[in-house]
């Protein structure tokens, strides 16, 4: 009956006859191809039509006649688990805004499903449908695992780049970061260094600027400054785990409170841990806090709620010692007096008892030897 209609592959009659794609129909489909008639394609409103020259580079490309829309033969005859069912743009509804035709037809080129669609269409081709799809399958998972070994080999190379700037206490971000800018800023300037020199980072900047041209649009790149603040939270919290438990198994300890303020002068509060470990004395930065009010009631709150969320018991606090500008001073003497009411065995060291080392740009940079 199909053999009978002017374009027999069209995928229509699939939707028309209710067709179910059996192994024998995916073998007449096959045999006829996809359905790449040459027309002269109608035009749509805006005056745009579908192009025969979209099929060259193409070859799962097809175009029905009766929908006047373009689908994927690889997608429609080989993508039929339930995991595909919604996936209906070029499995059954079809693509028929010319307008953004080519970016779609880029956009597939690249997507997972049209790489899996194309593994077991060329892999029917050679073998019996369950064996094709076996094989596929192994293929596509292949390829995916080396395509995660690939971006952990990136992500390893985007932590070190971070630990080291962390470490020296350099800036990540440039004013200017677009691809044009002559300086991006640190991060993506490290990035673009290793990329001379290193094949994997050299391979991801490629891949990553091929897809921008051809799609248009920012792609996933591992390099955003989203990314690069959940490296540094991830490496923080890693850091603060090793100085945790160090801290537990010394079981008692100081804190240091110093005050500084930031560029736009905010007052801040970093939080230092001091404690024995290996029979060395330890003072390892925590983490910073802007100070909301600076009553003696409202940080002893934050202190309490910082020893809370670090899981450490202010019963095993021996001392407590501050160092900041003389305006906080009597706010200090609050606060110490306060904390004392708590756990009167934690006594106020005199303030030359903080090491100078224990500034918060000091105390960052320490916080990141650890990795
Ligand atoms: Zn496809």
């Amino acid at each position: 009956m199909l053999s009978e209609l002017q374009y027999p592959n069209d995928l229509a009659h699939v939707i028309n006859y209710k067709i179910c794609i059996s192994e024998s129909f995916i073998r007449l489909f096959t045999n006829y191809g996809p359905c790449q008639p040459v027309i002269p394609y109608p035009k749509n409103v805006e005056g745009r039509l579908f192009q025969k020259k979209w099929y060259e580079r193409n070859s799962w490309l097809e175009y029905s006649p009766q929908k006047d829309a373009m689908f994927c033969f690889s997608c429609r005859l080989f993508l039929n688990e339930e995991k595909y069912k919604g996936r209906v743009a070029w499995k059954s509804e079809g693509i028929s805004r010319w307008r953004t035709a080519l970016k779609k037809i880029k956009e597939h080129a690249s997507s997972e499903s049209y790489m899996i669609g194309m593994v077991r269409w060329k892999g029917f081709q050679s073998q019996a449908l369950d064996i094709a799809l076996e094989t596929a399958n192994q293929e596509v998972q292949a390829a995916r695992d080396k395509e995660k070994q690939r971006k952990r080999e990136i992500l390893c190379r985007l932590i070190s780049i971070t630990l080291y700037l962390a470490r020296q206490c350099f800036p990540f971000r440039g004013d200017q970061e677009s691809s044009i800018s002559e300086n991006r800023g640190n991060f993506l300037e490290l990035v673009e260094m290793f990329g001379k020199y290193d094949s994997v980072v050299k391979l991801h900047l490629d891949v990553i600027k091929e897809k921008q041209e051809i799609l248009k649009r920012s792609q996933v790149s591992l390099l955003s400054n989203r990314t690069q603040n959940d490296l540094i939270k991830a490496l923080a919290i890693s850091v603060r785990r090793v100085i945790l438990e160090e801290i537990h198994k010394s079981k008692i300890f100081s804190i240091l409170i110093d005050e500084t303020s930031d560029v736009s002068h905010t007052e801040q509060v970093s939080f230092v841990v001091r404690y024995v470990h290996d029979l060395k004395i330890k003072e390892r930065f925590i983490q910073v806090f802007n100070v909301q009010s600076t009553t003696g009631e409202a940080l002893e709150k934050e202190v309490i709620s910082m020893l809370n969320t670090n899981n450490l018991n202010i019963d095993d606090m021996r001392g407590q010692g501050y160092d900041g500008a003389a305006n906080m001073s009597g706010i200090y003497n609050g606060l110490q007096s306060r904390l004392q009411r708590q756990n009167p065995k934690a006594c106020t060291q005199p303030k030359s008892s903080i090491s100078r080392k224990c500034k918060i740009k000091y105390s960052v940079c320490n916080l990141f030897q650890f990795v």
